[in-house]
Parts: C-alpha cells; sequence; structure tokens
C-alpha cells in the first residue's frame, strides 16, 4: 500500500466510524505537524483520548493515509467539549454576538475563524450604524446554516445508503451554500460595485440548477481513496 502524505493547506480527509467521525489535516499554519481530530457525542464512547487517536489512525491507515511514517512522535491527545447551536440574535443595539459566540456549525466548514473574522470586519460600521450593519451580520451569519445539515448528512448517513447520486446532491448543496457565503461575506464589505455582483450571485446560487454537478463524485476502493484525491489536488 502506497503511503500518502497530506499536500500542504489541502481539504481534510475525513472518515467516519460507528459513534463519530475524523479529520486530518495539514496546513501551513501547521508547519511540520498533521492536526489529527476525532469528534464524538459526550455520551457515545467511554474510550480514552490516546485509544480515539489510535482508531482515528487505524481509519486513515486503512484509508491508504499513514501519517504515522512522517510523524513518529504523537504529542498528547487533548479532548475539549463542544456544542452547535445558534442563537436567535446576533445583535442589539449597544451589543454583538461575535462569530462563534452567536453560532456554531459543523467545525469541517471553517466557519469558526470565518464568522469571527466577519464580525471584526463590521465592527467599525457596527459602532457607527448597529441597526444596519446588525441585519448585515445576522444575515451572513444566517447563510452559514446550510453547511451543517449538509455536514450532518455526511457524517450521519451510513456507508452502504450513500450513493453516487445522493453524494453529488448533497455536494451541490455544499457549493451552493459555499456561493451564498461568499456573496453575503462580500456585501459586508461595503463596496456597492461588489456587493452588486455578490446580490446576483447570491441570488443565483438559490437555484437548484447553480454550478450543478460542479464536483466530480468517484467511487474507489478504501484503499485507495486518499492516495488518488491527492494525486489530483497535489
Ligand atoms: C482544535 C480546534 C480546531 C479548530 N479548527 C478550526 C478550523 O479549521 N477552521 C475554523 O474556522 N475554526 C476552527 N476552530 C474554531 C476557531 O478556532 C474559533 O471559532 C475561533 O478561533 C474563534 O475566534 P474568536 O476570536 O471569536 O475567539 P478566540 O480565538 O477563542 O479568541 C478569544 C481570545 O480572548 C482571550 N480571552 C478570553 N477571555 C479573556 C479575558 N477575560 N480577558 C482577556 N482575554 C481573554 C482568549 O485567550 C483568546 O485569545 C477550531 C477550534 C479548535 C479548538
Amino acid at each position: 500500500m502506497a503511503t500518502t502524505f497530506l499536500p500542504q493547506g489541502t481539504a481534510p480527509v475525513i472518515f467516519r466510524h460507528n459513534f463519530g467521525c475524523g479529520q486530518a489535516r495539514s496546513a501551513p499554519a501547521l508547519g511540520a505537524c498533521v492536526s489529527i481530530g476525532v469528534i464524538l457525542d459526550s455520551d457515545a464512547s467511554d474510550l480514552g483520548d490516546e485509544a480515539l487517536a489510535g482508531i482515528a489512525e487505524e481509519a486513515f491507515r486503512r484509508r491508504g493515509l499513514i501519517y504515522r511514517d512522517r510523524h513518529p512522535e504523537p504529542t498528547r491527545p487533548r479532548s475539549l467539549r463542544h456544542r452547535y447551536f445558534v442563537h436567535e440574535r446576533g445583535y442589539g443595539a449597544n451589543w454583538l454576538l461575535v462569530g462563534p459566540s452567536y453560532g456554531q456549525v459543523w467545525w469541517m466548514s471553517g466557519t469558526g475563524v470565518a464568522s469571527a473574522l466577519a464580525a471584526a470586519r463590521i465592527a467599525a460600521w457596527f459602532v457607527r450604524s448597529p441597526q444596519a450593519a446588525g441585519p448585515a451580520y445576522e444575515r451572513y451569519m444566517h447563510d452559514l446554516l446550510p453547511s451543517h445539515s449538509v455536514l450532518d448528512w455526511f457524517v450521519a448517513t451510513r456507508r452502504q445508503q450513500l450513493t453516487q447520486e445522493t453524494v453529488s446532491d448533497q455536494a451541490d448543496r455544499l457549493i451552493r451554500a459555499n456561493a451564498r457565503r461568499l456573496a453575503r461575506l462580500t456585501m459586508l464589505g461595503g463596496n456597492p460595485v461588489c456587493s452588486g455582483f455578490a446580490r446576483l450571485l447570491h441570488r443565483l446560487s438559490a437555484r437548484e440548477s447553480f454550478l450543478h454537478g460542479y464536483c466530480k463524485v468517484k467511487t474507489l476502493p478504501l484503499a485507495e481513496q486518499s492516495r488518488t484525491i491527492f494525486a489530483d489536488v497535489a
């Protein structure tokens, strides 16, 4: 079996186990490290952090992603409690719930940092005009939510129920959700020309035909998945 390593800055590889899911990724910010994460309901398993890290390692090994070869020195796994939620309101006349304090969407969507930065982006505007900036910020946050249900579907759906058609349908939804997210973020920037294009993009991305089939769905033996995916993106 070929040893595969994650190229810098690539999308994460995700596996699903019977009690949760895991993620491996490499990013420039991590330097020479690779980040491995496992997420599960707090009452789903009695296993400790080390055992869960071992399950993740085996799951990735089965997919041809053997990170231990390049990274023989593990650090101590650390667990934390996490909740997904969204508050009814994100702002008032003199307050704003910044990013993840307003809502938390599946961590695989990368919305934690993005939503905190979106709040920073409108901070000065919000201080000047909370009744204009607040609703725009809420709309941005609201458009992050569709990503949550798509990622939930990928985690909750059993492998036997996955078909090219259903995966392709969910991939389309994710693309549309990301386009709406990009459009809303652009609107927060306040540039009238960019906002005009962003409004158009937002309208177009509401259509089911928008970038339909943009993500190609492949069916591969487990052991070839990582190698093939990274051969495509490297
Ligand atoms: C392991 C892990 C992986 C993650 N991966 C991703 C990812 O890939 N993509 C993504 O988008 N998000 C990810 N997130 C989530 C993301 O890190 C957070 O959503 C984001 O950092 C929130 O930014 P923030 O500025 O709101 O808060 P924080 O980054 O938490 O910053 C708050 C700061 O305030 C300081 N502080 C707290 N209390 C006080 C006080 N009383 N006085 C002074 N300072 C105080 C804290 O020390 C901290 O520095 C991840 C989180 C974790 C834990």
